[in-house]
C-alpha cells in the first residue's frame, strides 16, 4: 500500500515508541516526513529510518516550537497533509501527594500540546484543501484507572477536544481524530516487563493476555489518517487487546475452570 505517496506528514512523540512506529509505517507508504520531539538523538535516528525525513528537535509544550515544526514541513516540503500529535508522559501520583508543578506538566504535555498541534496544524491544512489530524489519546481518556488523575484528566480532555475540533473544520475537509491505546509495549510502560506482579495483572485483564506492540497502533493512525477514513471525523478509536470491553467482573471462565 502506497496511501501516503508523496504526501507531507508530520509526527510528534516520533523518537519513540508509537510515535516511531507510526513514522515508520507512514514511510513504507510513500510519505514525506517532519518528525518532532525532545529526544534529539532519538528522533534523528528515527529520521534516518524512513527514506524521505527530517527531524526538528521540539518541545511540545511550546506553541512557537510546535509552529516552527510546521512550518518546516512547509518549507521543507510545500505543504501539510497530516499531523500525528502523539507527543506524551505518564507520571503516576495520588492525591492529596500531587505536586500542582506536576499535574500542570502532565496538562501541558498531554493535553495543551494537542491544543498546539492542531492550532499550528489548522491554517496550513486549510491552505492545502484541507487534511487530517490524528491524536493520541488513551483509554485513560474513557475511563478512571488508580494513581493517575491527571493522566485520566488529560486524556479525556483530548478525546473531547478531538470532537469539538472535528465538528468546527468538517466542512473545511479538516479530519481530526483520536486514537486511544491500551497498554503497549514502549518505555512508557517499561515497569510491566520489569515487574512480573504488574504483567501477571495485566495478562489476566486484558482478554487478549497481552500488551499491544506499538505497530498495532500505528496501523490504525495510518488507516484514519488515510482516504480509507473518508468519512469518520471525532471518533475516539479504543484499541486495546479487548480490555475496555470486559466489564471487570471476575474471570469467571477461569475461576470456575469452566475450559
Ligand atoms: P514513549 O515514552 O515511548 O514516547 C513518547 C515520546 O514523547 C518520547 O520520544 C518523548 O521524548 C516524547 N516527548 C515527551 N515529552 C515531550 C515534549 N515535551 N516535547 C516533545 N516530545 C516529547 O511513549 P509511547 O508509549 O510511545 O507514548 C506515545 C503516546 O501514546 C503518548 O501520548 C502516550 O500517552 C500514549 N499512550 C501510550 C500508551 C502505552 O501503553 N504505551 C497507552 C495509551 C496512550
Amino acid at each position: 500500500m502506497q496511501r501516503f505517496a508523496d504526501k507531507v506528514v508530520v509526527v510528534t512523540g516520533a523518537a519513540s515508541g508509537i510515535g516511531a512506529a507510526t513514522a515508520r509505517r507512514f514511510a513504507s507508504e510513500g510519505a514525506l516526513l517532519v518528525l518532532g520531539d525532545l529526544d534529539g538523538d532519538g528522533g534523528s535516528d528515527v529520521a534516518k529510518q524512513c527514506e524521505r525525513a527530517e527531524f526538528v528537535r521540539t518541545d511540545v509544550t511550546k506553541l512557537e516550537e510546535v509552529e516552527a515544526l510546521m512550518q518546516c514541513a512547509v518549507d521543507r516540503f510545500g505543504h501539510i497533509d497530516v499531523v500525528f500529535n502523539n507527543a506524551g508522559i505518564l507520571e503516576p501520583g495520588t492525591l492529596p501527594d500531587v505536586e500542582p508543578a506536576d499535574w500542570h506538566r502532565i496538562i501541558d504535555v498531554d493535553l495543551n500540546s494537542v491544543f498546539y498541534g492542531c492550532r499550528a496544524a489548522i491554517p496550513h491544512l486549510r491552505n492545502a484543501g484541507g487534511g487530517s489530524i490524528v491524536n493520541t489519546a488513551s483509554i485513560s481518556g474513557i475511563g478512571g484507572d488508580y494513581a493517575m488523575p491527571g493522566y485520566n484528566a488529560a486524556k479525556a480532555a483530548v478525546v473531547n477536544f478531538t470532537r469539538s475540533i472535528a465538528c468546527e473544520h468538517a466542512d473545511q475537509n479538516i479530519r481530526v481524530n483520536s486514537v486511544c491505546p491500551g497498554p503497549i509495549e514502549t518505555p512508557m510502560t517499561a515497569a510491566v516487563s520489569q515487574m512480573p506482579e504488574l504483567a501477571e495483572e495485566y495478562a489476566k485483564v486484558i482478554p487478549m493476555a497481552r500488551l499491544g506492540q506499538p505497530e498495532e497502533i500505528a496501523g490504525v493512525v495510518a488507516f484514519l489518517a488515510s482516504d480509507d477514513a473518508s468519512y469518520m471525523t471525532g471518533a475516539a478509536i479504543v484499541i486495546d487487546g479487548g480490555l475496555t470491553a470486559c466489564t471487570g467482573q471476575p474471570n469467571f471462565r477461569r475461576v470456575l475452570g469452566l475450559g
